[in-house]
């Protein structure tokens, strides 16, 4: 019988881990056909690493992933560490996140604070008193303890909201102190007090005594970071190269997919409509289509193909309001204004700046207006690098609205995103119901599920990491097309990320006894 055929739709880590995962031999995915399109000259999409000519020298800059969390990422740090792939994607640790924050003068006086020792005492950073001190320890306590105490699904607004004893100066700690942190933790985007959770921040600041202060720690720089030394993409190109050689596939790169139409009739093949360029459009049929572009992308797509799918399933699932994904943009260059006048120091990994965006009430500036800014030199720790600045934000600054972006002549690279959060209860719930838009699965389905032969996949499936990206590739090449979970040997944490990002967002299991038939199954695939 000939080999049935999938397409996946995008080439980001999802897209190729899905690939990699189907490659692997001597298993049931292996025998899928495997078409990947991709609107890029090479894979890597939100994993983007852009090499940039400074100082007479070459660094590479990672625009979005900037680190990798080896503790939290288990499948990723599993990955790295594979013959094949770990020749290929270099990594080190950094251990020391140094965060500042800038704000507006007072009344003359300078108001910048960071979490380490150089930037807590003086004229200049007089914001972090022994009160905000004093606070930070306090959070950073209820926050170790926050898994225990029930508390962890309240928002931090609500926590702070329903304090009985308030911390100490609670509105400024609040708009100085923890906004900008929860913004700056998001990477990307304004990630504000109402819409992060107690349990959100457990695993970025939680304490592990003796062992890490927490990754971004309040009082101290962070650690427990891994950096790909030649960028995150490095590690989706690898995975490119690896699944090739074990079960090529059909690559379209610099082509955008038009359409994806499921058959008139259940079950038939699924239509798909590309273009390459300004090549012609080319249409084909396959049994499996896999998109792991942005779920507004994969809505568009479907909504082109046409069809009364569209109306009756896929608008419900792939609506816009349930899924907002916020906007953003990245400049990399070398102009030292982005930085706060008061904040030049540059000992920072990275620096929140809210001196252009004043205002005279609480928050006392506009947090969607504000930005962050890595510097590279304390990332990359080269001659090259001084002097070179990611800035990132969480809208499209446009200069005629007077939002401040770096002089035009000093930017070296920009490019704007889509994308969710950092965190993964952002989207829950439309997380949580897309299992009813996705086809049915090769070993189970669910009652009133449809046998479309389309299935998502992506970052926005579980949570916007590396990590949760790839993990969504290796969970729909499961659930799609019967593949193995594909990191053999004894990997328990890998494996247990793997199922509960399976279980409980990408097809959330309903009862004890499907928990325990999917356990079966998982655990009779994996001996
Ligand atoms: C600014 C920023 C900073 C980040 N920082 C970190 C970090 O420090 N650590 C971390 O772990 N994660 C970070 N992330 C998140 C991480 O980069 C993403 O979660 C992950 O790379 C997403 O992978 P993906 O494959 O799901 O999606 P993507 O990488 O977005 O891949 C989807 C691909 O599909 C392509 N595509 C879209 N439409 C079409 C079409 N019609 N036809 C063909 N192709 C199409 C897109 O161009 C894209 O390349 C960051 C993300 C951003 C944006």
């Amino acid at each position: 019988m000939a080999n049935q055929s999938v397409c996946i739709i995008g080439g980001g880590i999802a897209g190729v881990g899905t690939w990699w995962t189907l490659a692997q031999p001597d298993q049931p995915g292996n025998q899928w056909d495997v078409t990947i399109i991709h609107d890029a000259a090479r894979f890597g999409g939100h994993a983007l690493t852009v090499p940039v000519t400074h100082n007479g020298g070459t660094t590479l800059v990672d625009t979005g992933v900037q680190f990798y969390v080896p503790m939290f990422y288990p499948n990723i740090d599993v990955l790295t560490g594979r013959p094949g792939i770990a020749e290929r994607v270099p990594v080190a640790r950094y251990d020391s996140l140094k965060v500042a924050c800038g704000f507006p003068r007072l009344n003359g006086a300078a108001r910048n604070w960071g979490n380490f020792d150089a930037y807590r005492g003086g004229a200049d950073f007089a914001m972090y008193t022994p009160a905000m001190y004093r606070n930070a320890q306090r959070f950073q306590d209820t926050i170790d303890g926050a898994l225990l105490d029930g508390d962890g699904s309240k928002t931090v607004a609500e926590y702070f909201g329903g304090l009985t004893v308030p911390y100490e100066q609670q509105q400024q700690f609040l708009s100085y102190f923890i906004d900008p942190y929860l913004s700056i933790i998001n990477g990307y985007g304004a990630a504000l007090s109402n819409q992060v959770t107690m349990d959100d921040l457990v695993p970025l600041f939680a304490n592990l005594p003796g062992k890490y202060p927490g990754l971004g720690s309040f009082t101290n720089p962070g650690a427990g970071y891994g950096r790909f030394l030649q960028g995150a993409s490095s590690l989706v190109e690898a995975l490119a190269a690896q699944a090739q050689q074990l079960k090529p596939a059909t690559a379209w790169m610099n082509t955008t997919v038009l359409s994806v139409a499921p058959a008139g009739h259940l079950p038939g093949p699924v239509t798909v409509t590309w273009q390459s360029g300004q090549g012609p459009i080319i249409t084909r049929q396959f049994d499996k289509v896999i998109i792991t572009t942005d779920i507004l992308t994969a809505a568009g797509l479907l909504k082109s193909g046409g069809g009364p799918l569209w109306d009756s399933l896929y608008s419900k699932y792939l609506d816009k309001k349930d899924w907002q994904l916020q906007p953003g943009k990245c400049y990399i260059h070398s102009d030292v204004n982005l930085l706060s006048p008061d904040l030049r120091q540059q000992q920072e990994t990275l620096q929140f700046t809210a001196y252009y965006a004043a205002q005279a009430a609480p928050p006392y500036y506009d947090m969607f207006h504000t930005y962050t800014t890595y510097l590279q030199q304390n990332i990359h720790n080269t001659p090259e690098s001084a002097g070179l600045y990611l800035t990132m934000y969480g809208y499209i600054p446009d200069p005629g609205k007077g939002h401040v972006v770096p002089r035009q002549d000093l930017v070296l690279f920009a490019e704007d995103w889509q994308h969710g959060m950092w965190l993964p209860t952002f989207m829950m719930q439309a997380k949580r119901a897309l299992h009813m838009a996705q086809g049915k699965g090769a070993a189970r389905s669910y009652p009133g599920q449809l046998d479309t032969g389309i299935y998502f996949a992506g970052n926005n499936t579980t949570a916007d990491s590396l990590e949760h990206a790839f993990i969504s590739g290796e969970i729909i090449a499961n659930w799609a097309c019967g593949a193995r979970y594909p990191l053999t040997g004894l990997h328990p944490l890998a494996w247990a990320m793997y199922e509960i990002f399976y279980q409980e967002f990408m097809f959330p299991m309903r009862s004890v006894s499907e928990r325990l038939a999917h356990l079966g199954h998982a655990l009779m695939r994996h001996l």
